[in-house]
């Protein structure tokens, strides 16, 4: 199971996406805003994050850019979403960290198949380096084609 974290300050949004995303059998967390985000991504390891650009506390590209800047979180892969439908703006965020790109309203195919882009094997197990290993667990080699990402 694929775990998705929504960062979306509007909680109509979060739940329209929780529903698409748990419908189709993902694992759905969320955050209202930036700050949060990023403490939930520490807490809850998700394989990747959904992040709405305009919020209170901290914006998506401040979000994006602590995520970059930080070892343990650089892997962790990230779609924006946003209203800003202009290209300008779809340029400034393409080149600002994110791994993609969702304009709202969110279309529901293009959703799916970003995630499964940026998440390919789907297995459930965090992108993100250093995650501890539990018991006895051999090291999941098998995460290597992801873990470039
Ligand atoms: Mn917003």
């Amino acid at each position: 199971m694929i775990n998705v974290l929504i960062a979306e300050d509007n909680a109509i949004n979060r739940e329209l996406l929780r529903e698409v995303l748990e419908t189709r059998g993902f694992a759905v967390e969320e955050a209202c805003d930036g700050q949060v985000a990023l403490q939930m991504i520490e807490q809850s390891r998700p394989d990747v994050l959904l992040l709405d650009i305009g919020m209170p506390v901290l914006d998506g590209f401040a979000v994006v850019r602590k995520i970059r800047e930080n070892p343990r979180l650089a892997g962790l892969p990230v779609l924006a979403v946003t209203a800003y439908a202009m290209q300008g703006d779809r340029e400034k965020i393409l080149s600002s960290g994110f791994d993609g790109y969702l304009s709202k309203p969110i279309n529901t195919v293009l959703l799916i198949e970003e995630l499964q882009r940026l998440v390919p094997e789907g297995d459930g197990r965090s992108t993100l380096p250093n995650q501890p290993q539990e018991n006895s667990a051999p090291a999941p080699s098998a995460r290597a084609a992801g873990a470039g990402k």
